[in-house]
């Protein structure tokens, strides 16, 4: 059981990309409406999310990088102690126990900002004229074990685009923006899901999907998958989520699998943003906090429902 909370630990703070998903959660929490992020070498060195919600008070940036920690965390064995508690409230206390971390926020209704970091919890008044901006920099620097385990700068870097691509996909009414070294790669006005799918899988995806959309008992699959013709070398396309969380699950990929099985042949692989939706009590999407996993309640049924929405799609007449 110590082994599993040490590993679990691990992960929630990986590499930079998993620091990147969990500031974006935070972010869109909020209710920010435009978030800009801006990494530098593949976000090691520095990783920083500007967004427009709600922002932070002054009581809750004191306690926002040491909510559940009951002294500061300095070593990785304490890091990896965080797990025994559970991973709500974690995410800023587990990023700021290994890398430089500064929390510059400005409350909707407060008269100025202001920060903490993670040498100085109580907050200093600071310049922003709303929302929050989280900085985080140098990640690992003060656990080389761990900081051996990162790879190159556009690998990291990769990671993150993909982090970004999974979260912004799902909210096409908010704004993102994502630069790297200085240079805006990616910029995602607020639109709708068609747009949104547009600038993230491309106009050539685009311009032959189907559009899906299926309602069946509970169950509503929406979104748009690519035909035969379309088929890619790799999986990079496939974008798959449960109640707008973004998932790579066995029984999900068998059903997608199995659905194009007698129409793709050889090594190609369909790419897809499709969105399941059904009731959460039918579904745990808390099996492993840092991970893509869910745990169905009735997978059989789930199964069947994807892999019928998505055969039916793929089998209609072009119109
Ligand atoms: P959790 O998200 O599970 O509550 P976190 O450690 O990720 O834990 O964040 C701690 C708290 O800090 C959040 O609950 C939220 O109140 C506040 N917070 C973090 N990021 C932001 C943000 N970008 N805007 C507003 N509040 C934030
Ligand atoms: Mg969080």
């Amino acid at each position: 059981e110590v082994l599993i909370n040490q590993i679990a630990a691990g992960e929630v703070v990986e590499r930079p990309a998993s620091v990147l998903k969990e500031l974006l959660e935070n972010s869109l929490d909020a209710g920010s409406k435009a978030i800009e992020v801006q990494l530098t070498q593949g976000g090691i060195k520095q990783l920083r999310i500007t967004d427009d919600g709600c922002g932070i008070d002054k009581e809750d940036l004191a306690l926002a990088l040491e909510r559940h920690a009951t002294s500061k965390i300095a070593s990785l064995e304490d890091l990896e102690a965080v797990g025994t508690m559970g991973f709500r409230g974690e995410a800023l206390a587990a990023i700021s126990s290994v890398a430089r971390t500064k929390i510059t926020s400005r409350a909707r209704g407060a008269s100025h900002a202001w920060k903490v970091s993670e040498r100085d919890h109580e907050p200093m008044p600071a310049a922003l004229n709303g929302g929050t901006v989280v900085e985080v920099e140098d990640l690992y620097y003060n656990t080389p074990a761990r900081r051996k385990f990162m790879k190159s700068d556009s690998t990291e870097y990769g990671h993150c685009d993909d982090a970004f691509r999974r979260v912004a996909l799902a909210r096409p009414e908010v704004g993102f923006q994502l630069s790297h070294n200085g240079r805006v790669n990616l910029r995602l006005a607020p639109g709708d899901a068609e747009r949104r799918a547009r600038e993230i899988l491309g106009d050539d995806f685009m311009e032959q999907a189907r559009v899906v959309d299926v309602a069946a008992s509970g169950l509503r699959l929406f979104g748009f998958a690519s035909l035969p013709a379309y088929a890619r070398s790799n999986r990079d396309g496939q974008y798959f989520y449960v109640n707008g969380r973004f998932v790579r699950d066995k029984i999900i990929q068998h059903a997608l699998r199995e659905a194009y099985a007698d129409i793709l042949h050889g090594n190609r692989h369909p790419a897809y943003a499709l969105f399941l939706e059904l009731d959460p009590a039918g579904v745990d999407v808390n099996v492993h906090p840092a991970k893509t996993e869910v745990r169905f309640r009735e997978g059989r049924a789930i199964h069947q429902f994807v892999f019928h929405a998505l055969t039916r799609t793929l089998a209609a007449p072009v119109q």
